[in-house]
């Protein structure tokens, strides 16, 4: 564990952090639930409890889908001019670069997630949701030539009120892809925040009344996925559901859905994505990059490179490299400046990556570094590298979310793509080579929905993110983003002399 007097700038003393939001946003207020229960916030580093949050349920749902529906059947929100929209998004983005520093602090504590990290999210988020601003009044259809004496015209309108379930990895990320878009296109909405990060949520719905988002327009309501998730997914009078998490839920949502009103479904869902390291690659460098992807925010990322295959010639020495680096990144506290690596969310995350690892040892993979717990109280654990790992070993299919990386050996490209797609999930890969044919070749084979080359994790506002097979359907990022949030309506009409007036 890192500690944490290191000669660097000081990051804030999480005690002095202040829990101002706590309770339901509905209809433009914080509101207690209606039954009145709670729930806890645990910070990571400790186990102890941030704050008691609000616990919605399936009345407080239908509360805030009530509201949802009158700002979108009758509020100003989905009738004003995109400009107009575009222009109070643009101030809400405005008042979040105001408190940069304590959303950050906010989302390290209740996630885990390095400080230094989160302070440079957040204006990243900020970006997004600027970025969907400058979309809303560039919202337009086409205009047709039919057969005979016809044409028509497209309308882009609005698919109503939208049902936003999201994950705990990247609380503020995850809030922004989804709601930004969403809110640009017209739409008002319920969003629900994973159970183990609910704070920066409240506090962004409380800067979205400041910047004059109309009462209704955006709910947010905390509580359990069984019961605060499901009541959104089988809610009658919700048009869509968004969803990131994992594939298991993800189907239950679909389910949902079809069973209630047929309401349009997104699923973003699992991955378990391979970075493929050809022969040519600088090994050093390789390994740099295959570390962090698996280590970046403790390995709970959806698009995480948790499969590495290496090519035979490079092997030896790029598993020397990687263990070396791995022994050498610190696992500390995510307000300490050093620390690379944050506590994982919770608990139940926390034992379940350590009962993947203890499957992979006996499955018969070797464990090359890490597997233990680090330090003596939180949600700490080392980074984590097994090798001799077989394709069907259950380290190598399932979606472990957490510091562990899969370390394979291949000949040929062939093997290369198809030990790649012998996977389930289709969400991203990577490929490490100087050879622009192999890039060429490995790019169009691999069935995943983003390809980086020679980089990991890459992203901006305009490049469309999300799965193929069953890491989901729907894309976040990009005006695809937008579009899943419009629906398509053609008014055809007589050219001239309507035979039927
Ligand atoms: P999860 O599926 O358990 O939970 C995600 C969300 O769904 C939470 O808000 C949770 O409360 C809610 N939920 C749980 N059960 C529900 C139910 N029965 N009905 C409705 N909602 C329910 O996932 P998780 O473990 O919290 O998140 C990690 C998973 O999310 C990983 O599989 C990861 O890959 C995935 N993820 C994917 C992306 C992506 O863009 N593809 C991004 C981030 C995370």
């Amino acid at each position: 564990m890192a500690s944490l007097s290191n000669g660097h700038d000081p990051n804030p003393d999480p005690a002095s952090i202040k829990i101002k939001f706590t309770q339901l946003f509905i209809n433009g207020q914080f509101v207690e639930s209606v039954s009145g229960k709670t729930f806890e916030t645990i910070d990571p580093r400790t186990g102890d409890v941030i704050a008691r949050i609000a616990q919605g349920n399936n009345d407080d749902v239908d509360v805030a889908v009530q509201a949802a529906r009158h700002a979108f059947d009758s509020g100003p929100w989905p009738r004003m001019s995109g400009s107009e929209r575009g222009r109070i998004l643009m101030k809400w983005a405005d008042l979040i670069e105001q408190h940069v520093e304590e959303l950050a602090a906010i989302d390290a504590m209740d996630a885990g997630k390095l400080y230094q990290w989160c302070k440079m999210e957040i204006p990243s988020v900020v970006n997004i949701l600027r970025y969907y601003a400058g979309a809303a009044d560039k919202i337009h259809g086409e205009v047709l030539k039919m057969s005979g004496n016809f044409q028509a015209y497209t309308l882009l309108e609005p698919i109503g009120v939208v049902g936003h379930i999201i994950p705990w990895n990247f609380p503020s990320t995850m809030f922004f892809i989804k709601v930004s878009p969403s809110l640009a296109a017209g739409c008002t909405m319920v969003v629900k925040p994973a159970e183990q990060t609910p704070l920066s949520a409240l506090f962004y719905a409380h800067l979205a009344k400041l910047a004059g988002i109309p009462d209704g327009v955006l709910n947010v309501v905390p509580g359990f996925g069984p019961v605060a998730g499901a009541a959104i997914s089988s809610h009658m009078d919700i048009d869509k559901v968004s969803f990131t998490g994992s594939t298991q839920t993800g189907r239950v949502v679909m389910q949902a859905a079809a069973k209630s009103n047929l309401k349009q479904v997104s699923l973003e869902l699992g991955g378990k994505s391979p970075l493929i390291i050809f022969d040519d690659a600088d090994v050093d460098k390789a390994a740099e990059l295959a570390l962090i992807g698996i280590l970046f925010n403790k390995g709970e990322v959806c698009a995480a490179g948790s499969r590495v295959f290496v090519q035979e010639g490079i092997y030896e020495e790029f598993e020397k490299k990687l263990v070396e680096k791995a022994k050498a990144w610190v696992v500390g506290d995510p307000f300490d400046p050093q620390a690379q690596q944050g506590p994982q969310v919770d608990k139940r995350q926390f034992e379940k990556i350590l009962s993947y690892i203890e499957q992979g040892k006996r499955e018969g993979a070797t464990l090359l570094t890490g597997g233990k717990v680090a330090g003596n109280k939180g949600y700490y654990i080392e980074p984590t590298v097994f090798t001799n790992v077989k394709e069907d070993m259950v380290i190598a299919q399932d979606e472990i979310f957490g510091p562990v990386m899969a370390l394979m050996k291949f000949k040929t490209i062939e093997e290369a793509i198809k030990s790649a797609n012998n996977t389930k999930y289709g969400l991203a890969a990577g490929i490490v080579t100087k050879n622009i044919d192999i890039a060429n070749t490995v790019s169009r084979t691999i069935r995943a929905g983003i390809i980086w080359i020679n980089c990991y994790f890459a992203f901006e506002n305009d490049v469309p993110f999300g799965g193929y097979k069953m890491s989901g359907f729907g894309k976040d990022f990009g005006l695809e983003a937008l579009h899943k949030y419009l629906q398509v309506k053609s008014v055809i009409t007589p050219i001239y002399n309507s035979p039927w007036l």
